[in-house]
């Protein structure tokens, strides 16, 4: 290849490369000024998990070790007891080995009752990993604190102000907005 030809190739190239840039900058802006611009997370994302207490304080899970099974990393270890007072399982341990988590959500598909969810709280990033090694009380704050979560059973649900949980309306679930737009349709060829 010849000088020319090589000068006629990299001005091909830096021309081709300032369009795409000029087509993303028409689009507007992509970054944020983390952490001084929080960026939207969408609801479905497995940014970390959380247990859900219920508001009147008891344990949503039910301790039937669907998700310790199902869980490829290993990395959920629960420890339950017969209830003395009748049906079911006290729940004695819950633990999740988050360093070791690949947050597939596999856990989350699994749980019958929508009692480990996948929140949007991605700010976990610690000097000390052991902190990671979330157990009972570290989940159930992750689900206290989370603005809302995700179980694919229930979609999205949050606290209202008196700490009740509520599924959040169609047009905030994934897909909601579509499924508006279908019925939306429908009744106008009714
Ligand atoms: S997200 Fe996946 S790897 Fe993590 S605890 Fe759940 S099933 Fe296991
Ligand atoms: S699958 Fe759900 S209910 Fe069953 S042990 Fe896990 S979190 Fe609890």
């Amino acid at each position: 290849m010849n000088l020319i030809t090589e000068a006629a190739k990299a001005l091909r190239d830096i021309g081709k490369g300032m369009a795409v840039v000029s087509r993303a900058a028409e689009k507007g802006k992509h970054t944020n000024l983390y952490p001084f611009e929080m960026p939207e997370i969408p609801p479905v994302s497995c940014q970390s998990l959380a247990l859900i207490i219920e508001a009147d304080g008891t344990d949503r899970c039910v301790s039937c070790l669907a998700c310790e099974k199902v869980c490829p990393s290993q990395v959920i270890t629960i420890e339950r007891t017969r209830n003395p007072e009748g049906k079911g399982f006290v729940l004695e341990r819950f633990d999740i080995d988050l360093v070791n988590c690949m947050y597939c959500a596999a856990c989350v598909e699994a749980c019958p009752v929508s009692a480990i969810v996948t929140i949007q709280d991605f700010e976990l990033s610690t000097y000390d990993l052991q902190t990671l090694k979330a157990d009972k009380a570290f989940l159930d704050e992750q689900g206290r604190r989370a603005k809302q979560w995700y179980s694919p059973k229930l979609g999205v649900e949050y606290r209202n102000e008196q700490g009740e949980i509520q599924v959040a309306p169609l047009e905030q679930q994934p897909g909601g907005e579509a499924e508006l737009l279908k019925q939306a349709d429908k009744e106008s060829d009714n």
